[in-house]
């Protein structure tokens, strides 16, 4: 298949539908750990063509989402300092942080602005040399690689007014997370197609090995997560456990080894705290002996007030897989893309927009809370 429209073709759809309806499974709980994977879900209503014995869950796959409350605080803490020019990715303003957001800020006086790459915020440096020009870094395996070459590129520069605030987070040690905690029941993983062109099929292999816990690799297309959800019930029912690729017109199984090489030459894992599950170690990139210039953290003193949470806000369940949207009282009330209460409803990638917008509550995955 080469053209977009063969992989929303609806009989083939249909087709793989009649085959997962066919398979004779025990009650299953496949969970997806992207954000575009559960937008594409939504949208294309991929949960009417799975039978109730099979449900879908929504995990940590939203960068912004998982941004814990004292990140964010940090970046508008940074934002006010009066010589400073923050920069980060547009759905980053409008995240509430414990007291405010950076749109807040922003309408304050502080001088944020959005970039649509890491790139764009190293030209605001070389533009104004008498300012230091901040980049908050958000997002998964996929980002980290841009934001490294800026770095590389800063330095091959000279450019001195450039810095960088880590909150990049990486996937694979949050599955592990996920699984060792309580209450959360996953029997399949739709692993991410984005985070896996960088880095592969083999970061996961222990998911499949010492958990038992299938895994396929899967890209964004209805067909594409209708043959992923096939191909982890294959693997349900012949109890089998490994790290299949669905996506394999974008998906190698060892990764993209550029993209690889210059995250590991700038930055080195550390722990990381993920909204909703807590400090998860080697889950977060840290710059590395020799770029610490570019530490945000250790250029400025960042002071900010004791984080807190939303009152009501259940986004960290909501990440866990615990709960959905419709249990908070919030939902769609006090909460909506318009005036979010919390980080989930924020983002396009979030689970509770992805329901405001195109779910109601489904049926199969209300029955979850009680496996
Ligand atoms: Fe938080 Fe809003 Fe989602 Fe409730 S509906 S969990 S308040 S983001």
């Amino acid at each position: 298949m080469r053209f977009i429209d063969e992989f929303r073709n609806s009989a083939v759809a249909h087709g793989l539908a009649v085959r997962i309806r066919k398979k004779q499974v025990r009650p299953v709980n496949l969970m997806e750990v992207c954000g575009t994977h559960t937008v594409a879900i939504f949208k294309h209503g991929i949960r009417q063509f799975l039978p109730e014995k099979v449900s879908l869950l929504s995990g940590p796959g939203c960068p912004v989402c998982v941004t814990p409350n004292a990140d964010i605080d940090k970046a508008i803490a940074l934002a006010q300092n009066g010589g400073v020019i923050l920069t980060t990715f547009g759905d980053m303003m409008t995240v509430p942080g414990s007291y405010s957001s950076l749109h807040q800020a922003n309408a304050a006086g502080a001088d944020i602005r959005v970039v649509y790459s890491v790139l764009d915020a190293l030209r605001i440096a070389q533009d104004n040399p008498h300012r230091s020009v901040v980049f908050l870094g958000v997002g998964f395996e996929t980002t980290a690689p841009t934001t490294a070459s800026a770095i590389l590129e800063a330095e091959r520069l000279g450019i001195e007014n450039f810095f960088f605030l880590s909150v990049h987070k990486l996937i694979p040690p949050a599955m592990r997370a996920l699984l060792d905690s309580d209450g959360v029941r996953i029997d399949g993983f739709i692993c991410p197609g984005h985070v896996s062109t960088i880095i592969g099929s083999h970061p996961y292999e222990f998911i499949a090995k010492e958990y038992g816990i299938p895994c396929v690799i899967a890209g964004f297309e209805p067909l594409d997560i209708l043959q992923a959800i096939d191909m982890l019930l294959v693997q349900v029912t012949t109890q089998e456990a490994r790290v299949d690729i669905q996506y394999r017109r974008a998906v190698r199984k060892e990764g993209n080894p550029l993209a690889l090489r210059y995250m590991d030459k700038v930055f080195e894992v550390t722990k990381s705290t993920w909204r909703g599950i807590g400090p998860i170690p080697g889950s977060g990139l840290r710059l590395r002996q020799g770029y610490e210039r570019f530490d945000a953290e250790s250029a400025f003193q960042i002071v900010t007030r004791p984080p807190r949470e939303a009152k009501g806000c259940r986004c960290g369940e909501i990440l866990r897989g615990v709960c959905i949207p419709s249990d908070c009282r919030l939902f769609a009330k006090a909460c909506t893309p318009e005036h979010p209460v919390g980080p989930c409803m924020v983002s396009t990638e979030g689970t509770c927009s992805a329901w405001y917008l195109y779910g109601q509550e489904d049926k199969a995955l209300s029955q979850l809370r009680e496996p």
